[in-house]
């Protein structure tokens, strides 16, 4: 692997917290922006010193700004502004100058008068024992593309000049990766990474607010690397990354996302961990919270179809089972289960997941650093291994065969096994929902597709009464695991009010699979369940729409149920009333092999559920 480096733009904070954060994450080196070291109060010395007590490298100093092909005296002046900055770099520590394509107006094109603005700067840098890098902005004046900046780079035939490379600006122009294999890797003196979402706008807007960690968009940076490494360069890959999400949000976190962007970049051009996990199916969703609350929720499970299958040996668990879903009802006076209900009220506590290797899919999250649960186990008891999620709440492997399988038959006394008989109303999950800050949607989305083998599905914005929701689906390719994820930078909408009373993020809502929704609509009804109201002008508009039959329409109208349709495929869903304010759980039909989540009724379903939310009177848990 390539020695590992961020710039201090990338990430929110103060110099020194930036750094430390930097550090603590386990980057070899950090690229100084000229910015932070401006706003920070201590000399070039203390900053070099702090960085190096840090036990980091200063990768670059940068940017320098609008140098070449400019007339006198502005060229003059340039030099003396060079002449600065090398002093600078000299007490800082730093050996690597960026300079970036000239934007200004006022600046000539050529490329031999550029070279040779670069070669006599090459002769001022080794005066100070420095380099310089020549980087091309998409957006340069005359020079917005890396082969022009090579050969400019090549003409200037100087030791100390040398070209960097950056992946956003390369792949944003849809320069051709090719062409990099024939720069001599020696004369390539950085090469930075970011990736972007696909965005319709201009590139200076695009690169300035939407940059994001190789991994959270959508361009081909792994391409790019891989290009990168034909050429034999052994420098660092770093990050430079202007987001407003991340300006916004933990530069901790963020820098643990930078580096296991970069471990799972390396890994996606190099092969250096088990593959990504690839998830059969959720094997359980566990709830927990106090036992008045969770006789309400079992009453819940009952009238959803769900039956009584088990008790735990020794805990105060029980299963409840329907087709393929198994859930799971904590009460625990203490241990993980417990305190997760303490600080975030009843809710999902933990995931399971049958994967085809535990402990590939274990060692795969030790290489991203996502961090292992470990909690004491009674004798006999047996160890499920499971790394930290969104929230707090966990994840848990199984295997269906093996030490990591057969759990219920090792922890569980069955129970009611004949209760369970006739067709199921639900058969499996088919997608859990959660609900996070704004700021933490792209950890989590790189947290999910690194670790697992999901692919991400386009974010869409949804409507809530209150503000926008961002929502991002990934599914895995045989659609037995399928996560959404929600943020929304409106502090009233559904989303949002979720994460603030419920102190922090997690699970929202779970959706099963019914064979026949009309059916399982019916049965749970006669159970005494009821659904969330829909507006009859929904279903006036439906039938404009779809030119649906009208008893059809009457039938779903009737069920309460959203319909959706793509193509010959078809989609329908109801949703339960949302339990002790927290949670909800949804039920959907997919005909013809419907791939979405009906993003089109979303906004139906938040005006529904905000019109039924009532003031929060349930008693808020403390937090410790
Ligand atoms: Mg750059
Ligand atoms: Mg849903």
């Amino acid at each position: 692997m390539n020695p590992t480096s961020i710039a201090t733009v990338s990430l929110s904070g103060d110099l020194a917290e930036k750094l430390q954060a930097i550090a603590a994450a386990g980057f070899d080196g950090v690229e100084v922006f000229e910015n932070d070291f401006l706003t920070f109060d201590g000399s070039p010395r203390d900053v070099g010193r702090m960085i190096g007590d840090l036990g980091l490298k200063i990768t670059a100093f940068q940017p320098f700004r609008d140098f070449e092909g400019t007339p006198e005296p502005l060229r003059a002046r340039g030099f003396a502004r060079a002449q600065r900055k090398f002093e600078v770099m000299n007490e800082l520590g730093a050996d690597l100058m960026l300079i970036c394509s000239n934007v200004s107006p006022q600046s000539l094109g050529g490329i031999d008068r550029a070279a040779a603005d670069l070669r006599e700067l090459g002769e001022m840098a080794e005066r100070y024992g420095l380099r310089v890098g020549f980087e091309a902005l998409a957006w340069g004046r005359h020079v917005n593309d890396y082969r022009d900046a090579w050969e400019i780079v090549r003409r200037a035939d100087h030791a100390r000049i040398g070209v960097i490379l950056d992946s956003f600006h390369t792949l944003a122009r849809n320069s051709p990766l090719g062409p990099i294999a024939s720069i001599p890797g020696e004369r390539i003196f950085l090469v930075q990474l970011a990736d972007a979402p696909k965005l319709d706008m201009d590139v200076l807007s695009w690169s300035r607010h939407f940059r994001c960690f190789p991994g959270q968009g959508d361009l081909a940076v792994a391409d790019f690397v891989k290009a990168v490494q034909s050429t034999g360069y052994a420098g660092p890959l770093s990050h430079e990354i202007f987001n407003d999400q991340f300006r916004a949000g933990s530069a901790r976190r963020l820098a643990t996302d930078g580096m296991r962007s970069l471990i799972a970049l390396a890994d996606q051009t190099r092969s250096s961990l088990p593959p990504r996990a690839d998830v059969q199916g959720v094997e359980f969703i566990e709830f927990a919270l106090d036992e008045d609350t969770a006789d309400d929720l079992a009453a819940l499970f009952a009238a959803l179809g769900f039956r009584r299958t088990g008790t735990h040996l020794s805990k105060s668990v029980t299963r409840w089972s329907q087709g393929a879903i198994n859930l799971v009802l904590n009460t625990e006076k203490d241990g993980f289960a417990q305190s997760h209900a303490i600080m975030h009220g009843p809710g999902v506590c933990a995931i399971g997941l049958e994967v085809g290797d535990v402990a590939a899919a274990m060692a795969r999250a030790r290489g991203l650093r996502i961090a292992a649960f470990e909690q004491p186990v009674a004798p006999g008891e047996m160890r499920i291994p499971a790394i930290r999620g969104v929230g707090g709440s966990l994840l848990y492997f199984t295997q269906a065969e093996g030490e990591f399988g057969h759990v219920w038959e090792r922890e569980f006394i069955a129970e009611g096994a004949d209760a369970a008989s006739g067709a199921p109303l639900l058969q499996s999950v088919d997608h859990i929902s959660q609900s996070m800050d704004y700021e933490e949607m792209l950890s989590w989305l790189l947290f999910y597709t690194a670790l697992f083998d999901l692919a991400r599905i386009p974010q869409t914005a949804i409507a809530d009464p209150a503000g926008l929701v961002e929502s991002r689906p990934m599914v895995s390719a045989d659609g037995s695991l399928r996560f959404v994820l929600n943020g929304s930078q409106a502090t009233r909408t559904l989303s949002s009010r979720f994460v603030s009373e419920h102190f922090g993020s997690g699970v929202q809502h779970i959706a099963f699979s019914a064979p026949d929704i009309f059916a399982a609509v019916q049965a749970m009804r006669a159970a005494g369940l009821s659904f969330l109201d829909i507006p009859a002008n929904y279903y006036e508009d439906l039938e404009a729409r779809h030119g649906l039959a009208p008893d059809f329409i009457d039938s779903l109208r009737e069920h309460h149920i959203l319909y959706d349709r793509d193509g010959e495929a078809e989609f329908l869903q109801v949703y339960s009333h949302v339990f002790a304010q927290r949670f909800f759980f949804e039920i959907v039909e997919r005909r013809g092999g419907y791939a979405g989540f009906g993003a089109v009724n979303a906004p139906v379903r938040l005006a529904a559920q905000a019109r039924e939310a009532r003031p929060v009177t349930v008693p808020r848990p403390l937090r410790d």
